[in-house]
This record gives C-alpha cells, sequence and structure tokens, in this order.
C-alpha cells in the first residue's frame, strides 16, 4: 500500500464517506513507541484518527488496527502524500 493511485477509486463507499481527512497529531506510530520497535511509514487511521505504521513496517500496526477495530479507511500520514486507503476493498482514493 505505498504506491500511489493512478486513478481514485469510487467502488468504495468508505472512500466516499470521507468528507474531511485527519492528519497525524504526531509522526509516529503510537503502537511502536511503546514497544521500542521501528517503522517505514505511517498512515492515520480516519475513523478514530489514531496514527500507526504501514503495512511495510515490521509489525503492520494499521493494518491489525483496521481489522481488529473494523476502521476501514486510513490516510497516509507522510509529508506530501494525498491518498486515502480503504482496507476491506483494497481501494485508494486521492483527495
Ligand atoms: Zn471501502
Ligand atoms: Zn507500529
Ligand atoms: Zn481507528
Amino acid at each position: 500500500m505505498s504506491k500511489r493511485p493512478a486513478v481514485p477509486d469510487r467502488s468504495c463507499a468508505h472512500l466516499r464517506a470521507i468528507t474531511t481527512v485527519r492528519h497525524p497529531r504526531r509522526r509516529e506510530c503510537a503502537e511502536c513507541v511503546k514497544l521500542g520497535a521501528q517503522w517505514v511509514h505511517l498512515r492515520t487511521c480516519q475513523e478514530c484518527g489514531v496514527t500507526l505504521c504501514c503495512d511495510s513496517s515490521p509489525n503492520r500496526h494499521a493494518s491489525k488496527h483496521a481489522h481488529s477495530f473494523g476502521h476501514p479507511v486510513v490516510a497516509s500520514a507522510e509529508p506530501g502524500e494525498r491518498w486515502l486507503y480503504c482496507y476491506p476493498d483494497d481501494a485508494y482514493g486521492e483527495y
């Protein structure tokens, strides 16, 4: 989920429902910080606003969070990146 989408995917109702994108409060993975672990990229949950690490990171906290809490959509928390990703639909959208 690190690649940038070429075309926004309009088939996902979760992405369509996002009107205001949540941004990271802190540029760190909330769970990795507790563990003293490293991360690669950060994603911000659009349901609750927590910022967690991506699927390229050893702990994949954003993905685990999405599945265990049922929070479908994350936004990239990387500077300059403006895209959303829906886990259940595997759909990307730019904003
Ligand atoms: Zn969706
Ligand atoms: Zn993490
Ligand atoms: Zn969440």
